[in-house]
């Protein structure tokens, strides 16, 4: 049995998010998203209203869990004795913070960090680009997949 941490921050989970967790899923037996608290990026919701929205998402979908974490993201893989970190790049600047990250979990432990390339129309989507938009009062529900739930 195959499974996977897909590990991020998710504020708000977006559908460029959703896309890497969905193609995660024709590749793994499971996968657990996993909300990490970061301390560098405060958050837009709570740490739970994220969980919760991920959960509603995929309900009914037996292979995925969702749960948040604090601490190393390789200690998160182990409880859920997962062997590989999944991780998306949409550009260059992403390969550069992923290569460090990847590169970090590899010299502390054996979990593989899998790397899923963004689609190309939705390589621009980012919680940064949606919490502008609703910062500023416009409708980002597009780039959400739960239309009904921010
Ligand atoms: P983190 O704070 O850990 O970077 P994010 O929530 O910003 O968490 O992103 C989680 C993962 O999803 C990262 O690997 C990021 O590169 C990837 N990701 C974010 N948006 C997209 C997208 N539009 N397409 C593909 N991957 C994405």
């Amino acid at each position: 049995m195959r499974t996977a941490i897909f590990p991020g921050s998710f504020d708000p989970f977006t559908i460029g998010h959703q896309d890497i967790a969905d193609r995660a899923l024709r590749i793994f037996d499971s996968l657990v998203i996993g909300v990490g608290f970061n301390i560098n990026k405060p958050g837009m919701e709570t740490v739970k209203q994220r969980v919760d929205q991920i959960k509603a998402l995929y309900a009914g979908n037996s292979k995925v869990k969702v749960e948040s974490y604090t601490g190393l993201t390789v200690d998160f893989a182990k409880r859920h004795e997962a062997g590989f970190i999944v991780r998306g790049l949409r550009e260059v600047k992403d390969f550069e913070y992923e290569r460090n990250l990847a590169d970090t979990n590899s010299a502390i432990s054996d979990i593989e960090t899998v790397f899923l390339i963004a689609r190309p129309e939705l390589g621009f989507v980012s919680s940064s680009m949606v919490r502008e938009l609703i910062a500023n009062k416009h409708d980002a529900s597009k780039f959400l997949p739960l239309k009904d739930k921010i």
